[in-house]
């Protein structure tokens, strides 16, 4: 092998190349075989065996039968400052970078690390550009995320955008980047009206939740209010009893034992015409399809919506079972404490049956 000379060339300050070198033991490192060119004409020695071990794409440089070039081995990295080249061959020999650096030239390291097959300094470059994102910058970043191929610093410059969008639309980047990019930007408008209606989703999924929490409870308090009684209202077979304490859910339970008294004296509840008697059949035909108590039950009703219902079976609406399907579902989990389902959503609405607007 051509003894590779040193004295030939400029070479980087002694300072930055004992930096390279304080984490490994320098005496036995065999001579430097290679020197990195920098855009500013510096050149950094540095071991072929060391940059093909960690760098596949240096590793294919390096056995490249030399064509164009002259018998002096030379890797050129171009188009970065060079202390950012400097630190990314600190980072070949090391596998560290300082914070320092990450701050200064983490973009260039992001650039050079996806560029070099470099999978460890791409992560934390990601990682550190990422906590690093302003309104200012994000723009670019985001176009450096798409082609360095990085999803997680691509999606967090996307949240930013989102979430920010008038002040970013404001920043020369992002003006640049209209006048330039018509398809990024065309990305980022349907990322952001994507992010709405995800929103959208999820605040109508909470909602409708609500609902069914809501239900849920009422279904509960019918059934106490009719096998043990609360507060004024008692089972229909039993004196209600004075001491009776309210029960937990007494604001619920309040609204419910109104609504029952009300039923009980209502004039129009037989022709239809009054709709606080409608909910009330709809909460007994609701408490009717998840009760599972078939003649112990003590609440109005139940047994006759049953037999009803075993002889319409088929007429049952879609709606109406999706209902209780999901009624009796908040039930089971009332226990546990409401998790998170993530679950697709029904596309049908409540509106049109009349029970979305329940209250009691
Ligand atoms: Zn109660
Ligand atoms: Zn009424
Ligand atoms: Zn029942």
């Amino acid at each position: 092998m051509e003894e590779f000379n040193s004295t030939a060339f400029p070479t980087i300050s002694g300072d930055l190349m004992s930096d390279h070198f304080q984490f490994s033991d320098q005496d036995s490192l065999p001579k430097p075989d290679v020197e990195i060119l920098t855009s500013n004409g510096l050149r950094i020695p540095a071991h072929t065996g060391i940059l093909a071990l960690v760098s596949p794409v240096l590793e294919n440089v390096i056995e490249r039968p030399p064509k164009h070039r002259s018998s002096e081995k030379t890797i050129p990295i171009h188009g970065v400052p060079c202390e950012a080249v400097s630190a990314f061959i600190q980072f070949l020999y090391s596998s560290r970078c300082s914070e320092e650096e990450l701050e200064k030239y983490g973009i260039h390291l992001l650039a050079l690390s996806h560029v070099y097959l470099v999978p460890q300094l791409k992560h934390r470059c990601s990682k550190a550009v990422g906590q690093r994102l302003t309104i200012e910058n994000v723009v670019d970043v985001l176009q450096l995320a798409r082609l360095c191929d990085s999803p997680d610093l691509y999606l967090k410059c996307m949240r930013m955008l989102s979430s920010n969008f008038k002040a970013v639309e404001k920043t020369e980047g992002w003006k640049f980047m209209h006048e330039n990019d018509p398809f990024l930007e065309l990305e980022i408008l349907q990322f952001i009206d994507e992010a709405e209606s995800r929103k959208m989703r999820a605040r109508r999924h909470r909602e409708e939740q609500r609902l069914y929490m809501e239900l849920s409870e009422a279904m509960e308090c019918l059934e106490h209010i009719c096998t043990e009684g609360c507060t004024t209202v008692g089972p229909c077979d039993l004196e209600p009893s004075k001491k009776r304490d309210p029960c937990d859910k007494f604001s619920i339970c309040e609204g419910l034992q109104l609504l029952i008294k009300h039923f009980a004296i209502c004039k129009n509840r037989v022709n239809g015409k009054c709709s606080r008697c409608k909910r009330m059949w709809q909460l007994l035909r609701l408490h009717s399809s998840i009760c599972d108590q078939t003649d112990s039950c003590r609440v109005p009703l139940c047994r006759q919506f049953k037999l009803k219902m075993q002889l319409e079976k088929k007429g049952v609406e879609t709606l109406w079972r999706l209902l209780v399907k999901k009624v009796a579902s908040a039930r089971a989990m009332s226990s546990l404490s409401l998790p998170k389902r993530k679950r697709e959503e029904p596309r049908e609405t409540m509106h049109d049956h009349g029970i979305r607007n329940f209250r009691l």
